[in-house]
């Protein structure tokens, strides 16, 4: 199966906003670019809402047939393991592979010393087209890369073997993902992690780095703009020469997980895919669900309420929602407007704090990160919540089409 040039992960908590994000990308198409939909939910997000991925299946089937997209589209096993796999076989084509817990683990002796040998051609000057300066590789670099991934790219070796004796070598799209841990892979590294996944025979199609700087849910890029512009572009020449030279599929990518909204970054982003010619996965988190809150807000009346219950539960809730995103979140407290102050907001305030739009001096990031981790609650709320997306689906529809062309496919795909 190939994944086309330009993909998205779209998709929403509740599986019903996939028609509105899919009219997003009908607009690109008519702008000339096509963008393949990737509906992603994780085993975190499926768990807290009590979903199940034939859910996420249902929906994005639905959506595809309300809107007659043409097109190809995709179910993707966001983030799984061993562990969870075999939960999500069945409704999905797409999946990606996380690998983060096992880097630093150190590998067999035997399978590090097969690695490096495996890997000797690399060592001394290596020159890459469309990279600025060449790369010194050493034996003892490769040793270190090793030491420190080697049992990743084994994990995902063995999870795709499990997946491919499932569900056939050419039913999905696979992607590894190593974005979740400390320290990020310099361009060097990922070279060479995608060496060791060619060796284990991965055919990998998208690879998710962890960058520099924080990439917290829902909110811009927090790091030295410039110095990820230039990461990134390495990486999209390693990508290629590794592309090239490694055996691995024509359609190898990065994906960006970005975990929505990194609007500092979008523009550097689309210079260096045009640079290079380059296709992208980007990953987005679900703040498709505070687009129904700000069409609920706007609405006014029955919406606006239910939008300020959910924000009275969350403040008294805080702790135990934002537990589980501890470490992709940056919530002060302090900067929590109070909730007798947003009872007194109208539909339009309510809207303006939480929409991510900096230029507005209104918009609050850490109303909005919270608001964010709160849709826990919203799933409890069941039918009250579900039936007000359905009563206002006009007013959510419009903030969840607009929100997703305009602030993400633009910049990033468009360059506009
Ligand atoms: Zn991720």
């Amino acid at each position: 199966m190939t994944l086309e040039k330009y993909s998205i992960g779209i998709g929403d908590r509740f599986g019903r906003q996939g028609a509105a994000q899919l009219d997003a990308l009908l607009r690109a198409q008519v702008a000339g670019v096509i963008i393949t939909p990737v509906w992603n939910k994780s085993n975190r997000e499926h768990q807290i809402i009590g979903t199940t991925p034939s859910d996420t299946r249902r929906a994005a089937d639905q959506a595809v047939l309300g809107r007659n997209w043409s097109g190809k589209y995709f179910v993707d096993a966001d983030h799984i393991s061993l562990k969870n796999v075999d939960h999500f076989l069945d409704a999905c084509d797409f999946f990606t592979l996380d690998v983060a817990e096992a880097i630093g683990q150190l590998p067999d002796p035997v399978d590090l010393v097969a690695f490096t040998e495996a890997q000797r051609r690399f060592i001394g000057r290596l020159t890459i087209p469309g990279l600025d300066a060449n790369m010194d590789v050493t034996a003892a670099k490769l040793e270190q890369v090793g030491n420190t991934y080697l049992v990743a790219v084994q994990e995902a070796a063995r999870l795709y073997r499990h997946i491919a004796a499932a569900k056939g070598t050419s039913a999905f799209v696979a992607e590894v993902s190593m974005d979740e841990c400390d320290a990020p892979q310099s361009p060097l590294e990922l070279l060479l992690i995608l060496a060791a996944l060619a060796a284990e025979k991965v055919p990998v199609h998208t690879l998710a780095p962890k960058f520099t700087g924080r990439f917290n849910k829902g909110v811009d890029y927090v790091g030295d703009v410039e110095q990820f512009a230039r990461e990134f572009e390495m990486d999209l020449a390693v990508v290629r020469y590794a592309r090239e030279q490694l055996g691995l599929p024509a359609s190898l990518k990065l994906s960006v997980h970005s975990g929505s909204d990194k609007f500092s970054l979008y523009a550097p982003m689309h210079r260096a895919l045009k640079k290079f010619d380059a296709g992208l996965h980007l990953k987005t988190a679900g703040t498709t669900w505070l687009e129904e809150l700000i069409g609920l807000a706007s609405a006014g009346g029955e919406g606006l309420t239910l939008a300020g219950d959910i924000y009275e539960q969350a403040l008294a809730r805080f702790d135990e929602l934002c537990k589980p995103y501890a470490t992709v979140i940056d919530v002060d407290q302090r900067r929590l407007p109070a909730i007798a102050e947003v009872r007194g907001w109208n539909g339009e305030r309510f809207a303006a704090a939480l929409r991510h739009d900096e230029r507005c001096p209104h918009y609050n990031p850490h109303f909005r990160q919270l608001l964010h981790v709160g849709y826990k609650i919203a799933a409890e709320m069941g039918g009250r919540y579900l039936d007000a997306l359905a009563q206002f689906e006009r007013e959510i529809a419009k903030n969840v089409t607009e929100n997703l062309w305009e602030r993400h496919l633009r910049p990033v795909f468009l360059g506009t």
